[in-house]
């Protein structure tokens, strides 16, 4: 069963979810392109209206969908929480910014008169992933549904109440039948849509292995899409750094969401002159992650999201491990029920181990000693990846030097790289291309169309 939700806090299965058959899928898509006629035709005001809605309603059952998310994939009740109040906000931002972000703008022609404006697209189709169940839908969904677009989801597998749960709030909250359209669909199904002329682009955020796939089939059809893949982000504390308030954050990059997140500090790149002192404090920190239940706000260890992201990351340390790195605390699943895996170091990857160039998707930090600040830059950038990454040092003019010279999409400086409503997200290289959030994430599927008023007296 491809959609069903299962607890990693102790294995039990909660719900199981039949996949829709074609003949369902073709009598959503006729609901979405008549959705969209209706929803297109809707004012920013009115548009705005059903988002602040949603937004509202989100905000006063916090506690139940915050709750699904925990028992669903397992992230610690707070950050649950957390995660519900950020897709507020992002609705909210884009029903107060989207008329203004989308305003036609009058160009100074040498002749006559000319206006862009911004047309919606039509029918978008969404993939989106688990570990962020909320709020990856609504940084998808917002800015598409202020712009006039409506949109249909292909959630992950393993998060099905969720996403009924958010389909339910955009109905709830007044949106027309089609708005939003959430789809438990097969892989072929997921290229059957991409295929079907009514849908006009197409938004993936998972790995690189499945943007490869959704993009190419994209391709094909000639659809505009956005790919918003993996990263293994550098962490880079350079000599000036102030180490305690470094090392809070470095447990924070890799601790938050137990480390299932894009952005989080995956290459943990230290200057010599601290890297010791770094390591030891890191370290102890991390040991003090205890497990138990992520619905009690007490606990700071969560499971994994399933049993198979466990399985993948101990073949990933096991590789890492036979081709030579150390494990210098942690590595193994935590003796209990559930998928819990401890905290983790490796250190002395080289070139040449597959640990080297992956993704690591859990609690497992690469740590790597440099001589220097140029060093940590070259480090930084020998990877497939380009998404995000941090400097931390106490002089903000050198990190931004630094940060200039980081081949990613975004680069923080003293904090992990992070997401808000206001900023634009989004990566390069195999992280992907594109961006959501902020007004760049409005302007992706909007059709900037120019009308142009010219003399008809006009010489040719
Ligand atoms: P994933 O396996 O790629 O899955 C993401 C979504 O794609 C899921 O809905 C999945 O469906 C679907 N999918 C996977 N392969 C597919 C295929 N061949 N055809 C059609 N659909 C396919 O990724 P994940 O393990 O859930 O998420 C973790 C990855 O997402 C990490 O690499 C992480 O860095 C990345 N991520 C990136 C961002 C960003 O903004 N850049 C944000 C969050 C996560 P099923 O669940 O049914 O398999």
């Amino acid at each position: 069963m491809s959609y069903q939700s299962v607890n990693p806090y102790n294995g039990k299965i909660l719900r199981s979810f039949k996949e829709l058959t074609d003949k369902q899928l073709d009598k959503s898509l006729a609901t979405a392109e008549a959705g969209f006629e209706i929803w297109r035709r809707a004012t920013f005001a009115e548009r705005a209206t059903v988002a602040g809605k949603a937004a509202a309603l989100l905000r006063t059952q916090a506690e139940a969908f915050a709750r699904l998310a925990t028992l669903e994939m397992g992230k610690l009740i707070g950050e649950a929480r957390g995660e519900v109040m950020l897709s507020a906000d992002i609705i909210d931002y884009y029903a107060k910014n989207a008329e203004r972000f989308l305003a036609p703008q009058r160009l100074k022609p040498s002749s006559g008169q000319a206006v862009v404006e911004n047309a919606p697209f039509g029918v978008l189709f969404g993939v989106q992933p688990w570990n962020f169940p909320y709020y990856q839908l609504a940084r998808f969904a917002a800015p598409n549904l202020m712009a006039g677009n409506v949109v249909m989801v292909k959630h992950a597998g393993c998060v099905p109440q969720c996403a009924i749960a958010f389909e339910k709030l955009w109905r709830e909250a007044g949106a027309p039948a089609g708005a939003y359209t959430n789809l438990p669909i097969s892989y072929d199904q997921v290229g059957r849509v991409i295929d079907d002329p009514r849908i006009r682009g197409v938004a993936l955020t998972g790995s690189a292995e499945a943007g490869k796939s959704v993009a190419a089939r994209a391709g094909r059809n000639l659809k505009k899409s956005t790919m918003e893949l993996g990263g293994s982000d550098a962490f880079i504390v350079l000599e000036d750094a102030d180490l305690d308030q470094t090392v809070k954050w470095a447990v924070w990059a890799k601790m938050n969401n137990m480390g299932q997140c894009c952005v989080a500090g995956k290459r943990f790149i230290v200057v010599e002159k601290l890297a010791d002192r770094f390591l030891e404090k890191f370290q102890n920190a991390l040991a003090a992650f205890t497990p138990g239940d992520p619905l009690d706000p007490a606990t700071t260890l969560g499971p994994l999201s399933t049993e198979a992201a466990l399985v993948k990351l101990l073949d990933q340390i096991k590789q890492a491990v036979a081709k030579g790195a150390k494990l210098v605390m942690g590595g193994k699943r935590i003796d209990r029920p559930g998928s819990f895996m401890q905290p983790t170091i490796l250190t002395d990857i080289k070139p040449g181990n597959p640990a080297f160039r992956e993704e690591f998707f859990g609690p497992v930090a690469l740590f790597f000693r440099v001589k220097n600040e140029d060093e940590a830059v070259a480090l930084a950038n020998d990877s497939d990846f380009g998404l995000g990454g941090s400097v931390f040092t106490r002089n903000v003019a050198r990190g931004k030097r630094v940060a200039s010279r980081i081949n990613t999409g975004m680069v923080f400086i003293n904090h992990p790289t992070w997401t808000a409503a206001d900023l634009p997200f989004g990566g390069i290289k195999n992280s992907g291309y594109g961006h959501e959030l902020s007004s760049a994430g409005i302007q992706e599927f909007v059709n900037k169309k120019l009308i142009r008023v010219a003399s008809i007296n006009a010489s040719a």
